[in-house]
Parts: structure tokens; C-alpha cells; sequence
């Protein structure tokens, strides 16, 4: 007869996890100092042991399942404490990653985590389609007199920046979803009433356009501007910095291209005040973490993984040629020069949104305030299901005797 309670190691798993990150679970004795010092661990939701011990199982569904990982920001204090240098904050990132490989149903985020030679190839594809469809719209050489008539800005929006979008947004809410049916709809024991995924909304906003919680990833209790005047928040302030960048950028780029071609002698102000800003904010946001890469003195980089690599690389190249660009519009280089500076920006922005937003480290942006506020409506649901239950209790009248 079969044994149902008998777990099941996923060897495939423990194998892909070491592939993909540096931890060590075999060295794990489950201790439980990690959890204990992990600032951002709570009663109710303690990390990351419970994730050292699923891992080191292969308990794939369950890991699949788990929200945890987005929770855990990296400080480091778990690795640091640990007493058999196991690195649990490693595992989180490799369980990070794992997670953007289990949401993804295609299977292209492990090839990408699994190989080099994947990603490189991948991000070689998109390049050539886009350099194809580039020569099919606007040649190889610029017959117009000016940048408009050399390459439209219509034609961008209809042949590249809306289709980008519309692929962006199917393929990144497809993943989403799967990610809610996983780590919400899956779990049986809580079911989360109508209501409470509207009044949580803001947690999904809020997170996203602060990222909070990376200002309270650390073990010291010292006041905020304490902190901030000793640089304690620097990695946070910059990661929000190139992300408020990122986003910004994109959203003009698709919704207002034309401003940022003007050839005019004097662009509107604003447009390039905040193009410079934008950025400014992705090259030396990028560069800040290519350094801190390079030198390994904080923990949360002291491991890199080639996807991580590739995708500051990538962002930094997008924000040198995207600068590279406004300056030859702004000083009225000739254009062709601007042409090909214009096409090798689009060789690079294009295979970076196409490959790593969806499919690898960008996505990490999306998932994790979605993670908090599954994570919040969870356990608002659960307070609710316990109180329910109490006050469903009939009331013990003391007996007469
Ligand atoms: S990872 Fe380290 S600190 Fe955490 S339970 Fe294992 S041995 Fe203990
Ligand atoms: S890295 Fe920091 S936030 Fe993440 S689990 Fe370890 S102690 Fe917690």
C-alpha cells in the first residue's frame, strides 16, 4: 500500500538550487539562530530556517508555495550569525530565483539561470529581430534630412514600444497569476474574502514606490537620521533611485517618444531636465552596484550569480547610449550619427526589457510588493477566519448545581 505521508526528496531541486545560488545546505543543523536574528522574521511568518530545512528536502510544491523569499531583503545578519556558515541569506536569493523560474510556465527564466550560453543566446535573438526590423522600417543608412523622417517616431511606438508593452504586460500578469494560484488560491487554509484584496490595495502601491523594507533590513536600532547621515540606507536610497529611474524613463519613452526626439533648438525644459535625471539616476545607480559587486564587502553582494551580472551590465550600457543619445539630439550631431547611436540603444534597451524583465532578475520588482501584499492579505484573513471562529463559539453557561 502506498504511503502517503511519505515526503519525497526532489533531487533535481536540491541540484538546481546549488546551481543557482551559493549556499550551503548540507551544513545546516537547524539551529534556528538565523530566524532569530533575521530582522524582518516574524512569529507568524519566522524565515528563513523553515526555507534551509524545505530546500535541503526538495520540497518543491512547498517551496513554490512559499512567499517568504520576497520577504527576506538581503541584510545578511542570518549568514552572518549562522555558526555553520551555511549562508541562509544566500539561499533566500537562490530561492528567489527559483521562485521566478516556478512562476514562469514556458521554461525559458531556468534555461536562463541554468546556463550562460542560454541568456547570452537569448538576448542575441531578440537583438537580431530587432536589428531585422530596424533595416525592414528605416534602412541601413538615414535618407532623411532630419531625425523624424530618418526614423518616425510613430513607427517606434507601432513597431516597437507598443508591442513591447502589450508582450511585457500578457507575459508579466500571465506569471502573476501564477504566482497567486501557487502561493493564494492553492493554499487551503485560509480563504481570502473580496473585500480585503481591495482595502489591502495600497500595501501593493506603497511597497512598490518605496521599496520600505529594505530601510528596515538590518539589525540596528538607532534613529532613522541617525542611519541615514552614517549611510546606512545608501543601498536602499539607490536601488530606489534607479528604479524610480527605470520605471520613469520607460513610461515616458512609450507614452510621450516624440518630446524625446525633438530636434528643436531649445526641447521643452522639463523633458530634458528629466531625461538627464532618469538618466544620470541609471548609470550611477547601476555603476554603484557594479562596484559593490566588484568589492564583496556587504553580504547581500558577496555572491553574484551570472544573471545578476548580465542584467546591471545591461542597464548600465541602456543608461550610457540612452545619455549617449540625448547629448547627440541636444548638440545637434549630424544624423547619422544619431542614427546609429539611436539604433545600437534599441540593440541593447530591447533584448533587456524583452529578456530580463519577465524572464530573470528584473523581475524581482514586480514580484516582491505583490508578495507582500499576498503575504498581508493572507494573514489579515487568517486574523479574521480566528475571530470568526471564536466568536462562532457557543457561549459555556456555567452550570446550576
Ligand atoms: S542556516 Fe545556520 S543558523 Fe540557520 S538553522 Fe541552519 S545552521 Fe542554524
Ligand atoms: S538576509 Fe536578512 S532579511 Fe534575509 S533572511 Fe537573512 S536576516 Fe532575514
Amino acid at each position: 500500500m502506498e504511503n502517503n505521508n511519505v515526503i519525497k526528496t526532489d533531487n533535481d531541486l536540491i541540484k538546481y538550487i546549488r546551481h543557482i545560488g551559493d549556499s550551503n545546505l548540507k551544513k545546516c543543523f537547524q539551529c534556528g539562530t538565523c530566524s532569530s536574528v533575521c530582522p524582518l522574521s516574524t512569529e507568524d511568518r519566522p524565515f528563513p530556517r523553515k526555507e534551509m530545512l524545505m530546500a535541503g528536502w526538495g520540497l518543491k510544491d512547498k517551496l513554490a508555495a512559499d512567499l517568504n523569499p520576497w520577504l527576506c531583503y538581503y541584510c545578511g545578519e542570518c549568514s552572518k550569525n549562522c555558526p555553520r556558515k551555511a549562508e541562509p541569506g544566500e539561499l533566500m536569493m537562490s530561492l528567489r530565483r527559483f521562485l521566478i523560474s516556478a512562476y514562469d510556465f514556458t521554461g525559458i527564466s531556468r534555461l536562463l539561470y541554468k546556463s550562460k550560453f542560454g541568456e547570452l543566446i537569448a538576448l542575441l535573438a531578440v537583438a537580431i529581430l530587432i536589428f531585422v526590423e530596424w533595416v525592414v522600417l528605416f534602412g541601413l543608412t538615414p535618407h532623411g534630412a532630419t531625425l523624424n523622417q530618418a526614423v518616425s517616431p510613430d513607427k517606434i511606438d507601432y513597431f516597437f514600444d507598443w508591442p513591447l508593452t502589450v508582450f511585457l504586460g500578457v507575459v508579466l500578469t500571465s506569471f502573476i497569476f501564477n504566482m497567486f494560484k501557487k502561493t493564494v488560491l492553492d493554499d487551503k487554509s485560509v480563504k481570502v474574502p473580496l473585500k480585503l484584496y481591495i482595502t489591502e490595495g495600497w500595501s501593493l502601491l506603497f511597497n512598490f514606490f518605496t521599496q520600505y523594507r529594505y530601510a528596515k533590513c538590518d539589525d540596528d536600532n538607532r534613529s532613522f537620521l541617525t542611519k541615514l547621515k552614517e549611510g546606512k540606507y545608501n543601498f536602499w536610497l539607490t536601488h530606489l533611485f534607479l528604479m524610480i529611474s527605470y520605471v520613469s524613463l520607460f513610461v515616458a519613452i512609450v507614452f510621450f517618444l516624440d518630446w524625446f526626439q525633438d530636434e528643436s533648438s531649445l526641447p521643452l525644459l522639463h523633458v530634458v531636465l528629466f531625461d538627464y535625471f532618469a538618466s544620470i539616476g541609471l548609470v550611477f545607480g547601476t555603476a554603484y552596484f557594479i562596484i559593490k559587486r566588484f568589492t564583496k564587502k556587504i553580504e547581500r553582494s558577496k555572491f553574484s550569480h551570472h544573471t545578476d551580472w548580465m542584467f546591471v551590465a545591461l542597464l548600465f550600457l541602456t543608461g550610457v547610449t540612452g545619455v549617449m543619445l540625448r547629448a547627440a539630439i541636444v548638440y545637434k550631431y549630424s544624423v547619422p550619427v544619431i542614427f546609429y547611436i539611436y539604433l545600437i540603444h534599441l540593440l541593447i534597451l530591447f533584448p533587456m526589457l524583452v529578456i530580463e524583465v519577465p524572464f530573470s532578475k528584473w523581475s524581482h520588482l514586480a514580484y516582491r510588493p505583490v508578495a507582500i501584499y499576498f503575504a498581508n492579505l493572507k494573514e489579515k484573513a487568517k486574523k479574521l477566519q480566528t475571530a470568526g471562529s471564536i466568536a462562532a463559539q457557543p457561549e459555556t453557561v456555567p452550570s446550576e448545581k
